[in-house]
């Protein structure tokens, strides 16, 4: 048979690793340091070795902190424990990407010095996306490090390793028990236990703060370290620039690198560099007043940015103004937000997240993730820096004891401007803006399963989100999505709503220096896995509950396209889920247009979970009472695709699946077990879930 190039994709990942599984799978997120590379001016990134032993040595260094991370979660967990290495044991640390190292003479660490795995494991075992190579290294046939030629290649090497996972998918956690297995096997000695963070039970940030104390004294003991009173010690200078104005065209206002800085917008365009594109066309999808979900459609016809069906967008969001004044506000820097300044790292190996010179105003507004949940050591970093004595003590009691802080900061879903005014209703003038730059994350870029066609559309490319906004019982505010309320307000601006600020939020809707003005947003494209048969006759089967339907509609829309181009079209089977029929039905009227020029060979089964006050009816129901129909089609080899809630619904659909198996083919539950998990490596059954 001919291969063709789908094919080969698979085949090339499935030679990728010995993971299993490792074909299925969409990586997403990836917005590592966008501004690494381009943007630095002035900080302190030494570019060159690719040689740890040698940066290390060079930057005098006994402990380096490797991540590999997809969000972002892991390289700020890398980060803290550096900070906590360097501030509470005197060890001299360095956070590293995964990527930007190799690995071959890792049997020559010395053992007086100790390397730290923060280790995502991402969709279904697989490495992150910085992590690939490290993992082809350490997990290929027989590494070929660098001088040994012994049986236990890291018998000096000394590493502490902590996995950050979610327990709803099957291979939990496998990125550090796979790497940590790799390393005791080579005759690394592992320092205290290889911890495990778990998103799905929503515990991560617990687990980390469980796991690491006993972890430092493992160390501390190992390695002969005394612990010290930890105080804050900053890792970047901040010098405010009285000589310069926010005006000076060298001053980033937000622009995210030195092309958009200059005024140009260059390609190529990715996790970097985004595209400002123009919205052409936006509108809401819901019927309903108080809940809203997007349809925006972003022109990319002025770049050279290109997708294919089923691919993610990435947006580039900008903090709401109301949050940004409470920010700027609650730390004591309202009166001096368009103050010049310049930030540095102190040390070679601190890399400063934003381009600068900037302003207060723009690092906040642009650069960082101020509204995200809080962690509890942030809050006992700050404790020193209280307004008062006694807010000092309760930052402190916050800061440590784990149910106290669930009381006070968590059930309210404060985020770290709530939380501290919460305590002390400020200013909190005395923290370092330095601790809030290596405290609070870089801002992520949220992606988006793109909803259209890229045969149909290819310089158009649409948006299908929900706006997020979760009233907190108890808690007297509303929890504000940051992207798809500023999406929201941008498409508010741009249909001139009679209310274009959403819920009270503003925005810098034109951009730094109205470098977005028209209604622009900055964004990238992000290639998936998650693809049509290249074959348009095989039928598909997808399975999207809520948004989860956005790919679908554009895999609809594409099947459609080759429909009326003539082509021979399989079975398209849509099992569709959502409230009600008169409120969130999405494209409602589209499929209806679909279905006329696909004919029998669409089929759209509506699950509405609330239109019966008796009984929920989810799209797991329908797909349950049409096991023949979908083993059917399986049996003729249809893909499998199910996209959106991966906690819940993804892992059901899974299930039930399972059950058709068992029941349609007449074959023990292992067994159908097993076909389902052979259906996943094969990539007959595909995933794209958040
Ligand atoms: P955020 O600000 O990121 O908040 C998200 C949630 O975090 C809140 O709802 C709340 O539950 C919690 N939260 C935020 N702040 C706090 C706080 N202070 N305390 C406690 N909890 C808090 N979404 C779609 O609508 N359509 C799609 O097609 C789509 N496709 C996706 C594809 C992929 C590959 C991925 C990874 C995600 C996709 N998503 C999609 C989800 C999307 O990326 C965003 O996560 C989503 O839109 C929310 O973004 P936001 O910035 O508005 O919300």
């Amino acid at each position: 048979a001919q291969i063709d190039s789908l094919d080969l994709i698979v085949l090339v990942l499935l030679l990728l690793g010995s993971v299993a599984y490792f074909t299925k799978g969409t990586y997403w997120a990836v917005p590592k340091d966008p501004y690494a590379a381009s943007a630095l001016n002035g900080s302190a990134i030494k570019k060159g070795t690719r040689n740890i032993l040698e940066k290390m040595d060079e930057s005098n260094k006994n402990c380096v902190v490797f991540y590999g991370s997809q969000t972002g979660t892991a390289e700020d967990y890398a980060s803290r424990l550096a900070k906590e290495g360097s501030s509470r044991f005197g060890l001299k640390t360095m956070t590293a990407d995964l990527e930007e190292y190799d690995y071959e003479n890792l049997d020559q660490f010395p053992d007086d010095k100790v390397a730290f795995f923060v280790m995502a494991t991402y969709g279904e075992g697989e490495p992150t996306d910085n992590a690939v190579e490290f993992w082809e290294f350490i997990n290929g046939e027989s590494p070929s490090f660098s001088e040994s030629s012994d049986e236990k290649p890291l018998k000096n090497l000394k590493y502490v390793t902590f996995g950050l996972g979610n327990n709803t998918y099957e291979h939990y956690n496998s990125m550090v028990r796979n790497l940590d297995k790799i390393l005791t096997r080579f005759g690394a000695k592992r320092i205290g236990t290889a911890g495990e963070g778990d998103d799905g039970a929503g515990t991560m940030e617990e687990d980390f703060l469980a796991w690491k104390e006993p972890m430092w004294q493992a160390l501390q003991e190992e390695m002969g370290l005394e612990e010290r009173e930890a105080s804050y010690e900053p890792s970047f200078s901040v010098e405010e620039k009285d000589d310069i104005t926010k005006e000076d065209p060298n001053v980033y206002l937000g622009e995210p690198n030195k092309n958009h800085l200059e005024g140009s917008q260059k390609g190529p365009f990715g996790a970097s560099n985004p595209y400002i594109a123009p919205i052409a066309e936006s509108r809401e999808l819901f019927t309903v007043k108080d809940r809203n979900c997007l349809h925006i459609e972003v022109d990319v016809s002025g770049s050279n940015i290109n997708y294919t069906t089923g691919d993610h967008i990435a947006v580039w969001p900008t903090n709401a103004g109301m949050e940004v004044d409470r920010f700027l506000k609650t730390f004591g820097l309202d009166e001096k937000r368009h103050t010049v300044i310049s930030v540095k790292g102190l040390d070679p190996t601190a890399k400063v997240p934003f381009p600068t010179p900037t302003t207060y105003d723009a690092a906040v507004r642009y650069h960082m993730e101020i509204c995200a949940p809080v962690s509890r050591q942030f809050m006992d970093t700050l404790a020193e820096f209280a307004p008062t004595e006694e807010s000092k003590k309760e930052m402190k009691k916050i800061g440590t004891d784990p149910d106290y802080f669930k009381e006070k900061i968590v059930n309210h879903y404060y985020n770290i401007a709530q939380a501290v005014n919460s305590v002390h209703p400020g200013p909190w003038s005395k923290v370092p803006f330095s601790c809030l730059i290596e405290s609070i994350n870089k801002i992520q870029v949220r992606y988006y399963s793109i909803s259209s066609s890229s045969l149909v559309q290819p310089k158009k490319i649409s948006i299908t989100a929900v706006v997020e906004s979760i009233r907190v019982p108890g808690a007297g505010h509303v929890v504000k999505g940051v992207t798809t309320n500023y999406l929201l307000a941008l498409k508010q601006k741009q249909n001139g709503d009679p209310e274009p600020s959403p819920h009270g939020l503003t925005y810098e809707i034109t951009g730094p220096r109205n470098k977005y003005d028209g209604i622009h947003v900055p964004v990238h494209v992000r290639h998936s896995n998650f693809k049509l048969p290249s074959d348009p006759s095989k039928p598909i089967i997808m399975v999207g509950p809520g948004t989860g339907v956005a790919p679908f509609r554009g895999f609809v829309q594409e099947r459609a396209e080759q429909a009326k181009r003539g082509d021979n079209v399989g079975e398209t089977v849509l099992f569709y889920g959502c409230r009600r029929k008169s409120e969130d039905w999405l494209y409602k009227d589209e499929w209806e247009a679909y279905k006329s020029v696909l004919g029998d060979k669409l089929i759209v089964f509506n699950a509405f979970s609330r239109e019966d006050p008796n009984k929920k009816h989810y799209v797991q129901h329908d797909i349950a009472a049409n096991g023949k129909l979908v083993n059917d089609l399986l049996m003729k080899k249809a893909n499998f695709y199910v996209c959106g809630d991966a906690a819940h619904m993804a892992r059901e659909v899974n299930d039930v699946l399972a059950q058709i198996v068992e029941k349609e083919r007449g074959v023990p539950k292992e067994k159908a077990e097993q076909i389902v998990k052979g259906m996943r490596s094969s990539g007959q059954y595909q995933e794209d879930v958040w």
